[in-house]
């Protein structure tokens, strides 16, 4: 019952078009529009989790999701909050045989103020776009989309986390819905956007290195192919990658590419190194977006920050494993870690490569930088004032 009555208030609070008129012919056109949204309450809201409770990723979500569907004939559907639900798919839907599917990854942070807010959204709706131009997906207004999550985070507001390190994080995803098996461009798609509440990546703040295997036979992405696109596509066969590497006793993979054994990303996430170079300057330096690299939203606010305070050299630019080598053999390096939504920046204390285990110092250098940029961005995404970064919920 007060989930209904509450479910009422908010349809006049966030719908400004009574839903009655809103069929889908008022909603063609090329984008569907946050205006146009309708709200269905759940009648069976979940128990949420406790503070206390441990949440493993992905695996608990909210009350409600955001729908939207595409036909070649209508366009754009009006979008949609309903009662998270199982799709309903045709067999043949294109995104099951041919992953034609992308997806993104952002999270919303609960501050002090218990005022949720979303951390630079737009990279990842710039970047949704690119993936949905990628695979002739229908393109959609960034805005739009962006507003009808900010609005699906309000009706779901308390599923987010409040406890140190905890955020929701926030699952938008493009799929093929065409009942067709010919490899071809689409008419049909569905946009949804689904919702977890997750926990503190590194509990009690501390941050537990990780190891990685190198293998430069395992190829993650190449010039000229989508790697650089959030494709589901992309992600599937890297788990007979990821289980190679639990056998050899590393925790994630070392992604190489090219014949000079050029680093590229650490599982899913960007890597960076914090080194001396060999002509002397301290540095921090991170691959190039050349196409094989996917671009992170923390890799550019890592870039951003740490041009911002000036103390170093900041560079995108190539590292392959002869230079990292020779810089671990003459002492010059000081950190090596990832980055990603998922858990921001992640520390890297070994990697077995060529059969050599090589020890990296991140964690006897403090992790300096490592706790310096999380401390920054922990400032930026749980701080009540306002920042250009930030989108309030
Ligand atoms: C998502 C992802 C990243 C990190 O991107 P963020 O926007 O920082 O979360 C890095 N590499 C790969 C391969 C990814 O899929």
């Amino acid at each position: 019952m007060a989930a209904t009555a509450l479910g009422q208030i908010w349809a006049r609070k966030l719908l400004p078009v009574p839903w009655f008129l809103c069929g889908p012919r008022r909603c063609a056109s090329s984008s569907f529009k946050a205006a146009d949204l309708q709200l269905e309450m759940t009648q069976e809201p979940h128990k949420k989790p406790g503070p206390g409770e441990t949440l493993m990723f992905g695996k608990t979500f909210t009350d409600h999701m955001l729908m939207v569907e595409w036909t070649l004939e209508k366009g754009w559907g009006c979008p949609h909050i309903k009662p998270f639900q199982n799709l309903t798919l045709h067999p043949a839907s294109s995104s099951l045989h041919y992953s034609i599917q992308l997806f993104e990854g952002l999270k919303a942070y609960k501050g002090g103020d218990q005022r949720v807010r979303l951390f630079r959204p737009w990279l990842n709706m710039d970047r949704m776009l690119r993936s949905t131009l990628r695979l002739c997906l229908p393109p959609f207004d960034k805005a739009e989309l962006l507003e009808c999550i900010r609005q699906l985070i309000q009706v779901d507001q308390d599923w987010v986390p409040g406890g140190a390190g905890t955020s929701l994080y926030v699952r938008p995803v493009l799929l093929g819905t065409e009942p067709s098996l010919g490899v071809g461009s689409i008419s049909q798609a569905l946009l949804f956007v689904i919702l977890c509440p997750v926990g503190s990546y590194f509990p009690g703040g501390s941050v537990t290195p990780v190891s990685l295997l190198a293998d430069p036979k395992y190829i993650r992405a190449w010039v000229g192919g989508v790697g650089d696109c959030k494709l589901g596509g992309n992600y599937g066969p890297t788990v007979f990658v990821q289980q190679e590497a639990q056998k050899k006793g590393c925790e994630q993979v070392l992604w190489l590419y090219g014949p000079d054994h050029q680093l590229t990303e650490v599982g899913t996430m960007n890597i960076f190194v914090y080194w001396t170079h060999e002509d002397g300057a301290l540095e921090l330096v991170t691959p190039p977006l050349d196409g094989i690299i996917l671009p992170g939203v923390v890799r550019q606010s890592l870039l951003d920050l740490a041009q911002s305070w000036g103390e170093f050299r900041v560079v995108e630019r190539k590292i392959t494993m002869k230079e990292l080598v020779r810089a671990l053999e003459e002492g010059r390096v000081r950190e090596v870690f990832g980055s990603g939504t998922a858990c921001q920046v992640s520390p890297v204390h070994r990697i077995l490569y060529q059969g050599q285990q090589l020890h990296i110092p991140t964690m006897e250098n403090g992790p300096e930088l490592i706790l310096r940029f999380q401390k920054e961005l922990k400032a930026i995404q749980y701080g009540t004032g306002a920042h250009e970064w930030i989108l309030p919920v």
